[in-house]
């Protein structure tokens, strides 16, 4: 059996109920009530982390699959999620191990280091689901995979409140941050949240030096307009034009059947954010060269990828073997 772990950041209020200061979210809960996110349990006037030491999912990846491109290219990395999610967006593409309660197996955070060794893992990825609403789980076992000399990845909405952030950032080494769009009203219509603690938790990852990307998944009709873009093309040059952008294909899925993101609409963004930033990719599709990664000085090719195979060309160490700029990698 799992242990059963207290969790961290709760209020005990009067009447009885706790209120999680987790997430925006900001469950309040009776007793016996569970958070939005399925992995808090209010029992006895203790909120636990029902969710410690429990995954729906257990993969080894290529690194480029979070998508990280800048972040130790070309290696695996085991990756393990929660069941559940903080948000719950109408499109989402994990929604069966997201907002449903499903089986899950035991994997304490020994196991887990252990794990990543036997596959010969740079790390663990916590993905596919909200590995923020783990947070317990993220300190125990990134704090051994740190004294293991290995890596911690998060791939995430950023939904969580400033303190616990501020905690957990010192044993994370990079991030893909999913940001939706760059208006609050998306975020409150479709996924039961708000943008701005988004914003602030890739801004703060970002200034505390963890390796920081960030998606934009593109839905026809949501968030791809003109004005949608431009906006997150500026959000992002103003976060660093060193950030990865990666611009990413919606298929249909969960509550929402809207048509597939068209290719022309992909490459309109790429073309557009390729004006105002150093790197610029599109996934979920196969568009020619724009998963390469290419020298923002001189425009040499640095990396190529097909699918999830990487070739290094002009790349030396971390920098571009034809004139010398900085290269915007860690981990090469
Ligand atoms: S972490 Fe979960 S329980 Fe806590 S406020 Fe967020 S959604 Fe609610």
């Amino acid at each position: 059996m799992s242990e059963r772990k207290e969790a961290l950041f709760y209020k005990r209020r009067d009447d009885g109920k706790i209120d999680c200061l987790l997430c925006p979210r900001g469950c309040r809960l009776a007793e016996g009530e569970v958070g939005a996110c399925l992995g808090r349990k209010h029992e006895n006037g203790i909120l636990y982390a029902d969710n410690y030491a429990r995954t729906v999912s257990m993969a080894v990846d290529p690194i480029e699959k979070k998508p990280l491109y800048h972040f130790y290219p070309g290696k695996q990395i085991l990756s393990i999620a929660p069941n559940g999610c903080n948000f719950a967006c109408s499109y989402c593409q994990n929604w069966e191990i997201s907002q449903t309660v499903v089986p899950t197996r035991e994997l304490s955070p020994h196991q887990a280091v252990e794990a990543a060794r036997r596959v010969r893992s740079v790390g663990i990825a916590y993905t596919y689901t909200e590995p923020l609403v783990w947070y317990e789980y993220l300190l125990d076992t990134g704090t051994l995979i740190h004294k293991a000399g290995m890596v911690n990845v998060l791939v995430t909405n950023g939904y969580i409140n400033e303190e616990p952030l501020l905690k957990l950032l010192p044993i994370i080494d990079a991030l893909n941050i999913d940001v939706k769009s760059q208006a609050d009203s998306f975020y409150r219509s479709h996924c039961k949240g708000r943008l701005e603690p988004v914003l602030r938790t890739a801004r703060i990852a970002k200034r505390s030096g963890c390796h920081v990307e960030v998606t934009n998944l593109l839905i026809p009709g949501l968030n791809d307009a003109d004005e949608d873009i431009e906006s997150m093309v500026e959000w992002v040059s103003d976060l660093g034009v060193d950030t990865p952008l990666h611009f990413s294909r919606y298929f249909p899925h969960y509550k929402c059947d809207l048509p597939p993101t068209s290719a022309e609409t992909l490459q309109k963004a790429y073309a557009k954010a390729k004006e105002r930033l150093r790197y610029v990719y599109i996934g979920n599709i196969s568009v020619d060269g724009a998963s390469n990664t290419y020298c923002f000085n001189c425009g040499s090719l640095l990396i190529s990828r097909q699918g999830y195979t990487v070739h290094a060309a002009h790349l030396k160490m971390d920098r571009c073997a034809v004139c010398g700029a900085h290269a915007d990698f860690r981990g090469v």
